[in-house]
């Protein structure tokens, strides 16, 4: 009998447990100990940002790059609907209107053409995602935010390790977001980074972090004592959630080539469903460098997605959607709202198969899924193509 093929399984490098004891020993557990200052040196070199600073999640990072920005309440920040949760809420949370415009049909990423007709006088800030951890259009992006004083913050949780016309995601607006959740690449349980690459925000963002105080100064011996200074809260993650993330961080390229080796084969595997019509594969433009965060496949028109789903879990594949489409949920409803139609969005959004992606899944697994997948549209194709729905 075939054994069940998770979605996920977090992927362990071996270091995980001697740094976690070496941080035990240490005895110094709470945040920006050692690990941690070797976590931020790890991103700096890696992506070229001026400042990094873990966070204990991306939704955290988000929250501060909101808090950083000091915009009104009311202000507008322009993101795609097509996006997890946080990306909104932590804008939401400042009492900012998240304006939800359509993506790219090829990359679904935030469409540059729906960005300019969208902003208002009270717009302030693009938040651009990369979906899949492949690269938006950074350099149309930039352009229009220039062309209207707005800041640029990316949400680059899926994106560690990636890169857009040679520069690494996370390091090209001004405030990016990190993910290190279970779910992603390179993963510490629960984790984030915050990436500064406007150096005048770097000493607030230590402030902020810091719960509003300058210890990370009087830390440094450059006050004598700390004192309340700003808003703030506590946006530390602990020396423990450091030491395992660091384990991850030293192997970032070799789990990037492994997931790349599985994507690459998925791209192989299914290039004859999509010459025949059943799903059309991901597009990568030809200036993206990406990590493999996630493969996916768009069904065809009207076929029944959670039926498919559905058949391919009872044969033993864990497949899923993705995103509910923010700006038709009922936060976004409540917080937001859309610019637009956003028919690429609805109609990717109901479409959109994620299939197993996983540090050690092995060719005969991939064979496994690719089959399942194929038998699993066929049947729903057939289904709905039964006479009377045909005339209908
Ligand atoms: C995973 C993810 C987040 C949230 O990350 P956490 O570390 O779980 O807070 C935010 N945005 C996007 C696009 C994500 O994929």
């Amino acid at each position: 009998m075939n054994a069940f093929i998770p979605f996920n399984r977090p992927f362990m490098t071996g270091k995980e447990l001697p740094y976690i004891a070496q941080a035990l020993a240490a005895s110094k557990l709470s945040g920006d100990g050692a690990f941690t200052t070797k976590c931020h040196q790890a991103l700096v070199s890696m992506t070229g940002s001026r400042r990094a600073l873990l966070t204990p999640s991306c939704t955290a990072a988000l929250e501060m790059a909101a808090l950083l920005l000091d915009f009104e309440p009311g202000d507008e920040v322009i993101m795609p609907s097509f996006t997890f949760v946080s990306t909104a809420n932590a804008f939401a949370m400042r009492g900012l209107v998240p304006v939800f415009v359509d993506i790219c049909p090829d990359t679904l990423n935030i469409d540059p053409r729906a960005i300019e007709p969208a902003i208002t006088s009270r717009t302030r800030c693009i938040v651009a995602v990369h979906y899949a951890g492949v690269g938006c259009d950074m350099a149309r992006i930039l352009a229009i935010a220039q062309r209207h004083g707005l800041a640029v913050v990316e949400d680059a949780a899926q994106a560690v390790g990636s890169r857009r016309d040679g520069h690494a995601l996370g390091s090209i607006g001004e405030l990016a977001a990190l993910s290190f959740h279970d779910t992603k690449n390179i993963s510490c349980g629960e984790g984030g980074a915050l990436l500064i690459n406007r150096p005048e925000l770097a000493d607030r963002a230590e402030i902020l972090r810091e719960k509003g105080t300058d210890r990370s100064r009087f830390l440094r011996g450059e006050v004598d004592k700390y004192t309340w200074q700003d808003i703030g809260s506590s946006f530390l993650p602990s020396e423990l959630q450091a030491a395992m993330l660091l384990a991850q961080l030293e192997e970032t390229v070799a789990i990037t080539r492994a997931r790349l080796g599985i994507w690459d084969r998925y791209q192989a595997l299914l290039q004859p469903l999509e010459a025949q019509g059943l799903l059309r594969r991901p597009r990568v433009p030809a200036d993206c460098e990406h990590n493999a965060h996630c493969y996916f496949v768009l069904l065809p028109p009207g076929i029944d997605r959670d039926a498919v789903l559905a058949q391919m879990r009872a044969e033993g594949v864990a497949a899923t959607f993705h995103y509910v489409p923010l700006h038709s949920a009922p936060g976004g409803l409540r917080f937001g709202r859309a610019h637009g139609g956003l028919e690429v969005t609805v109609d990717s959004a109901a479409r959109l198969v994620r299939l197993p992606l996983w540090v050690g899944l092995n060719e005969l697994q991939q064979s496994r899924i690719a089959d399942v997948l194929a038998a699993a549209i066929i049947r729903h194709l057939t289904v709905q193509s039964t006479p009377e729905s045909v005339s209908a």
